[in-house]
């Protein structure tokens, strides 16, 4: 068995992999976000409740060193800028992996999702922001260079040129989420409005919220093309807030077929379909592939 965990700021959630990828057992604690010691405590006590383990393989809403493996996760101080799997791993005599949320997503869909049979998988997160994680293989892809598929920042988009939290300006995910879709609208009309209620307003025939989502549709599709040409990828799962909205999913996967080298009848850009724990399920997935894919 391999214990696998999805750590956000809210809360802790524990389940036990089988060797086929299946989860079970799922639990749920408070997460000691400011107590690196109650936090280590919390994960030690999950594992000895779920017997013998060969592994600890962690999904987190954090970005991770590739060189010194050292966390940057602003929601759970205690972890901020840890070497994480080390520290982990000596608590508990276990060899611990850890995954960032969007690659879990990614790799949880390729294997078990919308996107298994595929060979060549973009995840793409289209939450609050956007995120990404490219799998080729069965086999999350990572690198020295740092940071594989955060396609999401880059100065890229020319107008309406926003900056963006990571210090350039014209990021796709200053535009490309929730916030960028709110954001898009408001500099668009003259007026906020939620995300929900623009895809509603769109879906009802609006004309405000239909120039808004062609306007996000085209911003976001030429980068997407270049992505699928690029990656030879050719299954796109979406997830995060805005995949609930299948017509926009479809609206976007239309925009990008139109754009790339390859033509197809059939969608490439789809609302992911691994379930409700892609953390969870992908943590599972490293843990399996870390101990060679089988005997777990
Ligand atoms: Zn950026």
């Amino acid at each position: 068995m391999i214990t696998c965990f999805d750590i956000g700021g809210s809360a802790i959630k524990c389940a036990l992999a089988t060797a086929d990828g299946r989860i079970g057992g799922l639990t749920r604690v408070p997460t000691p976000a400011h107590d690196f010691g109650a936090f280590t405590a919390a994960m030690q006590a999950l594992i000895e409740a779920g017997g013998p383990s060969r592994g600890v393989a962690v999904s987190i809403a954090g970005v991770l060193d590739p060189l010194d493996g050292r966390i940057k996760c602003a929601n759970i101080p205690c972890i901020d800028g840890r070497t994480l799997a080390a520290d982990l791993g000596a608590a508990f005599g276990l060899p611990v992996w850890i995954i960032n949320d969007a690659d879990s997503f990614a790799l949880a869909e390729a294997q078990a999702g919308a996107a298994r049979g595929h060979a060549n998988v973009f995840g793409l997160i289209l939450g609050t922001g956007v995120g990404g994680g490219l799998v080729i293989g069965g086999r999350l892809i990572g690198g020295p260079g740092g940071f594989a598929g955060e396609w999401g920042h880059g100065p890229v988009v020319s107008s309406p040129r926003f900056p963006c939290g990571c210090g350039q300006s014209g990021c796709l995910d200053t535009i490309g989420g929730a916030r960028g879709l709110e954001r898009l609208y408001r500099s668009l009309n003259g007026r906020s409005m939620d995300s929900r209620e623009i895809i509603a307003a769109w879906q009802s025939g609006d004309a405000d919220a239909e120039r808004t989502i062609a306007c996000w549709t085209d911003l976001l599709s030429g980068p997407l093309a270049m992505l699928v040409n690029t990656l030879g990828a050719s299954m796109l799962p979406v997830g995060g807030g805005l995949a609930n909205s299948a017509p926009l999913i479809a609206r976007l996967d239309q925009a990008v077929r139109a754009r790339i080298l390859r033509k197809t009848g059939q969608p490439i850009v789809v609302p992911g379909q691994a379930g409700a724990e892609p953390g969870l399920i992908g943590a599972a997935w490293l843990g399996l592939d870390k101990l060679g894919g089988a005997h777990a």
